[in-house]
C-alpha cells in the first residue's frame, strides 16, 4: 500500500477481506469491526505498553515516568526486571541459547527527544543488555556495538559477566540436541540403550521458541522512548542477529508521531522494516491499531518462500507488533491469534489481546 493514508487504509482493508477469504480464511479483525474501535486507538495521555510478558515493565515504567524519570530511563527499567527472570526463558538470565548452548543476547533502545538509538547484539555474558544499549545511546557517538565488543564496552561501566544459560534451560538444549536428528552422534531417551535420567526425560520439548520483551512509553508530553530486549530465536546458528536490536525493526520512535515494537519471528520483521513502517503509517494517519495491521499484512503478503507457508498460503509463524502514539493512542496486531500485550493507561494495567490478521 504505497502513500496509505487513512481512507485508503481502510478501502484496502475491505480489499485484504475479500482477498483473504477467497484464500480459504478470513481477517477476523477487519470482518469484525473497523480497527478504529478498538478503545486503545481512543485512549490519550501518559501511557505505556509492552509485549504480553511485559505487565511488570508497563508498571515500573509508570511509576518512574510519575515519578519524573524520562521514559527512556523508564522503559529500560522496565524490561530489566523480565531480564533477572530466570523464569522468563527468552531474554535475559535464563534465555534459551543457540545451538552451540551459549545465551546472546540482543537488545536496542531509541530516545523521542534526542532521536538517539543504541543497541547491543551477540552479546555474552551479562544479564542486562538493555541497560548496556541504554550507555551505547548515552555514552557513544555509535548505535549498535556486538559480540565481544559490546561485552567489554559493558565490563568498563562495571556490569558483571556471569553464566547466563540456567539448568533449565541448558537442560531444555540438551533435550533439543539430543533430538535434533536421529542421523548424528546425540542420542536421545530412545535411541540410549540406557535408563534416562529422569530429569531430561520430564522435559516438555522445546523444538525452537521466539521469545522477546518490548515496552514503550509515553508521557504525552514531549517524550516518548521504547527498548526491545531478547535471547533471539532459541537454537540459532552463533552469531545469528535477529530484529530486536535493528532499529527500524525491533523497535522505532519517531518522537512526532509514536513509538513500535515487534516480536516474533525476527526475519520477517527486518525483511520488512517492521517498526519503522509502523510508525510510518501512524504518520500517515492510521491508529496504531490500523498502523500494526498494515505492516501485518505487509509481512504476510511478502512471505514467498513456500516452507514458510502454510497449506493455505499464509505465514506459518507468527509475528505480534505493539504500537504507541505520542498522545497515548495503543494498539497492537499480530498475524495469528495467541498474541498478547500489556499496558498501564495511567489508571491500572492489564494484559489485552493482539487483533489477529488471519482467523485460527
Ligand atoms: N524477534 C526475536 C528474534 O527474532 C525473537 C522473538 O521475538 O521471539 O530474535
Amino acid at each position: 500500500m504505497p502513500n496509505v493514508d487513512r481512507r485508503s487504509f481502510l478501502l484496502a482493508a475491505g480489499g485484504l477481506t475479500g482477498c483473504v477469504a477467497a484464500g480459504g480464511a478470513a481477517a477476523s479483525a477487519l470482518d469484525a469491526q473497523p480497527a478504529t474501535v478498538q478503545t486503545g486507538d481512543q485512549h490519550r495521555g501518559v501511557c505505556s505498553i509492552a509485549s504480553g510478558n511485559g505487565r511488570r515493565c508497563v508498571d515500573k515504567a509508570m511509576e518512574m515516568i510519575r515519578a519524573g524519570a524520562d521514559p527512556v530511563d523508564a522503559v529500560v527499567e522496565g524490561v530489566t526486571i523480565i531480564e533477572d527472570d530466570p523464569d522468563d526463558m527468552s531474554v535475559g538470565l535464563g534465555g534459551l541459547p543457540n545451538e552451540e548452548g551459549v545465551v546472546q543476547l540482543d537488545a536496542s533502545v531509541m530516545h523521542g527527544p534526542t532521536h538517539k538509538a543504541g543497541a547491543v547484539a551477540c552479546i555474552e555474558g551479562i544479564r542486562n543488555p538493555a541497560r548496556v544499549a541504554l550507555l551505547v545511546l548515552k555514552r557513544t557517538d555509535h548505535i549498535l556495538l556486538v559480540g565481544e565488543g559490546a561485552r567489554r564496552f559493558a565490563l568498563s561501566y562495571g556490569f558483571n559477566t556471569e553464566e547466563l544459560l540456567t539448568p533449565r534451560a541448558r537442560e531444555a538444549w540438551l533435550k533439543w540436541r539430543a533430538n535434533r536428528s536421529l542421523d548424528d552422534d546425540w542420542l536421545n531417551d530412545e535411541e540410549m540403550d540406557f535408563p534416562a535420567e529422569p530429569r531430561l526425560g520430564a522435559m516438555r520439548d522445546i523444538p525452537f521458541t521466539y521469545g522477546t520483551v518490548h515496552c514503550a512509553a509515553t508521557n504525552a508530553r514531549d517524550n516518548i522512548s521504547a527498548t526491545t530486549s531478547t535471547s533471539g530465536l532459541s537454537w540459532k546458528i552463533p552469531g545469528r542477529v535477529g530484529d530486536s536490536p535493528i532499529v527500524g525493526a525491533g523497535m522505532y520512535v519517531d518522537n512526532d508521531v509514536g513509538a513500535a515494537g515487534a516480536t516474533g519471528r525476527g526475519e520477517a520483521v527486518i525483511a520488512n522494516c517492521g517498526s519503522f513502517n509502523i510508525v510510518e503509517h501512524m504518520a500517515r494517519g492510521l491508529t496504531p491499531t490500523e498502523a500494526c495491521l498494515a505492516v501485518a499484512k505487509r509481512i504476510a503478503d511478502r512471505t514467498r518462500e513456500k516452507r514458510l507457508r502454510d497449506e493455505r498460503g499464509r505465514p506459518n509463524f507468527n509475528v505480534s507488533l505493539y504500537a504507541l502514539r505520542k498522545d497515548g493512542a495503543y494498539g497492537a496486531a499480530c498475524l495469528h491469534p495467541g498474541g498478547t500485550f500489556a499496558v498501564h493507561d495511567g489508571t491500572s494495567s492489564r494484559v489485552l489481546r493482539c487483533v489477529p490478521l488471519f482467523e485460527a
